[in-house]
């Protein structure tokens, strides 16, 4: 899908290499941000479309394996040059997706916890869909009440996976809230969906607020 670098490139980091040394993040090689492999794997890994509370779910790549890796190197680690390999084919998606829209489809993402924000000091989405090509999207709230949610939630001392799959929507319906969506088309964009749960929680929200979902776009989606 990518395009081969010049060879210029190559000599060029190379030599950049020699006074700013970077680690391929894929395999280790001190070399550049992702090496040419890397890059050649990445490239061949597969996309995903699945269902979400009835909504086709487009997703870059299947989490997994080298988009797994760099994902976790981008978000627990902070390498922002990995947003670019990793945004190029979300962004297609994403445009694509407003493309089949309505002009006045507005384009949202899920918010990151509170606790990943102030951790990071940058929001992944936003930027993985900037060097995708992407407008700054709007974004979900988080919906207030936490006492109500802990009270609907008697697993909420256990890890998400430990919870069963009831547990786990009761526990995430009325956590998001959308505005200023009333009759508007609405792709909804997030990172990475693994159940599911909290990507249907978005499109519950829109509908409750009275718009409607077209699509659902991820740059990852766990096999299900
Ligand atoms: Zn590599």
């Amino acid at each position: 899908m990518t395009t081969p670098d010049p060879p210029w490139q190559d000599a060029f980091l190379a030599v950049l290499g020699l006074f700013l040394p970077v680690a391929c993040a894929g395999c280790g090689r001190a070399d550049r941000a992702l090496c040419r492999g890397c890059r050649q794997t990445l490239a061949a890994e597969p996309g995903r479309v699945r269902l979400v509370a009835g909504v086709r779910l487009d997703a870059a790549f299947e989490y997994g394996g080298i988009v797994r890796t760099l994902l976790l190197e981008l978000k627990l680690r902070g390498r922002v040059d990995l947003a670019r390999p990793l945004g190029t084919r979300f962004g297609a998606l994403v445009r694509a997706a407003l493309a089949e829209a309505p002009s006045d489809a507005v384009l949202l993402r899920v918010p990151p916890s509170r606790q990943g924000a102030r951790r990071r000091g940058f929001d992944p989405v936003v930027l993985l869909l900037a060097r995708g090509g992407v407008r700054r999207p709007r974004s979900l709230h988080r919906a207030r009440s936490r006492s109500l949610r802990r009270a609907r939630s008697p697993g909420s001392g256990h890890g998400q996976k430990e919870r069963s799959g009831v547990e786990r929507v009761a526990a995430t319906v009325g956590t998001l809230r959308a505005v200023g969506v009333t009759g508007r088309s609405v792709v909804v964009v997030d990172d990475v969906v693994t159940t599911g749960v909290t990507m249907a929680e978005a499109v519950r929200a829109v509908r409750a607020a009275g718009g409607r979902v077209v699509r659902c776009v991820a740059v990852a989606s766990v096999e299900d």
